[in-house]
């Protein structure tokens, strides 16, 4: 018999039960003991979900208070000295001191001043971030928590037989920085593998049958030692008598050159994603050991579609022909972590579209519906599949999916479109005399402080309590009243301020054909903070001008240039829930032409500087290099087709934050913005070499502003940085701006800051 297995499911909580607990406790509103009664009740229901969707193998520690890296950071004792930690098994203060910052073992609603947290930085290519693990050089390890084996007895004592997870070693170790640069987490290897044994020993004296070992790392470029790193450690892995079965776990993509490694491992099954790597398939079952049963990722665990269930079935029959249904597992591709929870929440959604989706309750209900026409025979699951079919036909056949005017004008999209008018050094000569910029001038990124006020008016209006003109005057009211503020400040390109913005991506979401938003589409970014993506279901086009008014209005308030302020393809697209029936570079082209036309009309209504932010153009790099140039090429592409239909005289800009430029330094090149501004204030202009080395022409303005940070940057420290950026560029390229927008602070800080940063570029302009 085939088994239903899900490798995971997402514990934030139908309607964000634990956001809501953990955010209660950090502020003391409640006890811990009450925030682990909210996290008991989110577990016995997820797990009581599966039982009744039918799945076999149930997954426990999969639930986490804040990420799984960290609880595995928590596990084996990697708590950096800062925290002071005793030793002892570690206490929820320590826990969430290395999430959050604050001093370890002092009460978590202490200050979170002092004691800087992990770092934290994105799982793989999802938009879930985990906290990046720190070793010592002498790096002990030691079990220091209980908590895979707690929640095992925990569902066992509810009467459900769990599969515990666990992020294995070597790729824990990977994801992990040592202090001293040139040490390879990998030299910590063997001090790791006595703590596993300890844990899977444990958890088969409790009683488990099965264990998952995830190891996403088996999907990455790996050098030689690496994967020999896979051998030894999984070899001191195997524990007497092999009691407990371990199926290890790989996803997100290929394990192209890894898979002998992976074969050879001393474990019960494998399991590989078949939703982003179908074509590995052929391969796997050619090495796959007799010994091996294989665990086959066929239901999307990164995406939000009904699965085309008669399609999988066809699949998996394919495997159990070679393999018989007793070496075979069907499960999602990856951990449903990165799904929302339950469609069937989302009463609102327009009904057509609905029925396309798929959310993590769905989606274990398609697992189980593919396992029971495996055991049994599609005959028995007639009337399912035919109901499936039906579906996946309606959303093939859709008018609203499929949009012949947007089809033929991607057809028609020439080389001449990509390209400006004339190369830089002519554009520059150009809109240095039309927009009369003074040398070293001083802009913000776009968004203002997101007051109380601002948050409230846009609530209303969304609820229907605030009528539309009402709105619109407050809005308008923002506008004046910010751009009263910028011209004060004394600076050169001003800005709208973005007050009727959510999100740089809902906005546009909202407004865009093709796409619609969801009400209970949450999922985890990180710790308590959830997204909710909008869904690109069909042909992307704008129905009209999405964001004219405003800025329009905006320029109508001040002599000075307005600049107009979009979000870039490529972010948009990375940031959304997308199609799976075209490849996204297809997507991103049509949101590229949408944004082109947004361009156009802000030029046409006489706005001269115009930025398109990209700062996800990195977020969307493959995971293996071999990848990265066909995705450069197309994101390039893409941002070039946004932005290349304007006059020379028009400036256009582009913002990237959190950035890393040297290995994408050329990709940026060939975007032309004629300028771009980026985060530099903290790594101290470092982040410029990439810029210099590559002898970068066009405008650029280095962060001089730590928007992250409530700080009023001095005079002295911003000319300062600015000084340090003209050692290595031609007064010519640099602007003056802050690191990032400024939505998420205040103005007490906001005003005094760019004062500052104003008076520091007319100090250097004095001297120039
Ligand atoms: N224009 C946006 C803002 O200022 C840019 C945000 C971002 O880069 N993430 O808020
Ligand atoms: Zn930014």
């Amino acid at each position: 018999m085939a088994i239903a297995t899900n490798l995971g499911f997402p514990r934030i909580g139908a309607q964000r039960e634990l956001k809501r607990a953990v955010e209660k406790f950090w502020s003391g509103k409640i006890s811990e003991a009450e925030l682990h009664n909210v996290c008991r009740e989110l577990r016995e229901t997820n797990w009581k979900r599966q039982q009744q969707a039918g799945i076999a193998h149930i997954p426990s520690n999969d639930f986490s208070l804040y990420d799984q890296v960290l609880d595995t950071a928590a596990l084996v004792g990697a708590i950096p000295r800062r925290f002071d930690w005793s030793g002892d098994e570690v206490d929820l203060a320590t826990y969430f001191a290395m999430a959050r910052g604050g001093k370890g073992g002092q009460s978590v609603t202490a200050s979170t001043e002092g004691v800087a947290a992990l770092e934290m930085t994105k799982w793989f290519d999802t938009n879930y971030h985990y906290l990046v693990p720190e070793f010592e050089v002498d790096q002990q390890f030691q079990l220091a928590s209980r908590k895979p084996i707690e929640e095992y007895l925990e569902a066992k004592a509810l009467g459900i037989e769990t599969r515990p997870v666990l992020l294995g070693p070597v790729s824990f170790l990977l994801l992990g920085k040592t202090w001293e640069a040139d040490i390879d987490p990998l030299s910590l290897l063997d001090a790791l593998p006595p703590v596993y044994a300890e844990v899977l020993a444990e958890l088969a004296a409790a009683g488990a049958e099965w264990v998952q070992i995830d190891e996403p790392c088996l999907v990455l470029d790996l050098t030689e030692s690496h994967q020999a790193a896979f051998q030894r450690a999984y070899d001191r892995l195997s524990i007497n008598g092999n009691q407990l079965k371990i199926v290890l776990a790989t996803y997100f993509g290929d394990l192209k050159e890894n898979l002998s490694t992976a074969v050879s491992l001393p474990v019960d099954a494998l399991h590989i994603d078949l939703v982003r790597a179908p074509e590995q398939l052929e391969e796997v079952l050619a090495q796959l050991p007799e010994e091996l049963s294989l665990s086959l990722g066929v239901v999307d665990g990164r995406n939000i579609w009904k699965n085309d269930v008669s399609r999988s079935i066809s699949l998996v029959e394919t495997v159990v022909e070679r393999l018989g249904t007793d070496r075979v597992l069907i499960g999602p591709s990856c951990s449903l972590l990165h799904t929302p929870v339950d469609l069937s929440l989302e009463s609102a959604l327009d009904p057509e579209i609905r029925q396309w989706l798929a959310y993590a309750q769905q989606k274990l209900e398609e697992i189980n519906l593919i396992t029971r026409a495996i055991n049994g025979g599609r005959k028995s699951v007639a009337a399912e599949l035919a109901w499936y079919d039906e579906k996946m036909a309606a959303r093939r056949n859709s008018e609203r999916v499929h949009r012949t005017e947007v089809k033929e004008r991607c057809a028609g999209v020439t080389e001449e479109m990509l390209r400006r008018q004339s190369p830089y050094q002519q554009r520059q000569t150009i809109q240095t005399h039309e927009l009369q910029l003074p040398l070293f001038p001083t802009t913000t990124i776009g968004s203002f402080p997101q007051t109380d006020e601002i948050r409230k008016a846009r609530a209303a209006f969304k609820k229907g309590e605030l009528k539309e003109a009402a709105y619109e005057e407050f809005l308008k009211h923002c506008i004046a009243s910010d751009i009263r503020c910028q011209e004060e400040i004394g600076l050169d390109v001003l800005v709208h301020g973005e007050a009727e913005r959510n999100d740089m991506v809902e906005y546009f979401g909202e407004q865009l054909e093709g796409f619609i938003a969801t009400q209970h589409g949450w999922v985890q970014s990180y710790g308590s903070r959830c997204v909710k993506p909008p869904v690109i279901f069909g042909d992307v086009q704008r129905r009209e001008p999405m964001t004219v008014k405003w800025t329009a209005y905006a320029q109508s308030c001040t002599g000075k240039l307005m600049k107009g302020m979009l979000t870039g393809p490529v972010t948009i697209l990375q940031w959304s829930f997308v199609r799976d029936d075209q490849p996204r570079s297809v997507t991103c082209q049509q949101i590229g032409l949408a944004i082109r036309d947004e361009v156009l009309d802000l030029e046409a209504s006489g706005i001269r500087v115009i930025q398109i932010d990209e700062p996800a153009i990195r977020e969307g790099l493959p995971l293996r290099k071999s990848d990265w140039d066909a995705y450069l090429q197309w994101a390039v592409d893409c941002f070039r087709v946004a932005s290349a239909g304007v006059e020379d005289e028009t400036q256009i800009h582009t913002h990237m934050c959190y950035s890393e430029f040297n290995d994408i330094i050329e990709a940026i090149g060939a975007l032309d913005a004629d300028v771009i501004s980026i985060e530099t204030s903290r790594s101290n202009m470092e982040l410029l070499d990439a810029f210099v080395q590559y002898h970068y022409p066009n405008e650029i303005g280095p962060g001089v502003y730590d928007i992250h940070s409530p700080r009023v940057p001095t005079v002295e420290s911003i000319e300062y940085l600015l000084e340090k950026a003209l050692e290595v560029l031609l007064p010519r390229q640099l602007w003056v701006n802050p690191d990032c927008g400024l939505k998420t602070r205040k103005w007490e800080e906001v005003r005094p800051s760019l004062e500052n940063m104003v008076t520091a570029a007319q100090q250097l302009r004095a001297r120039w």
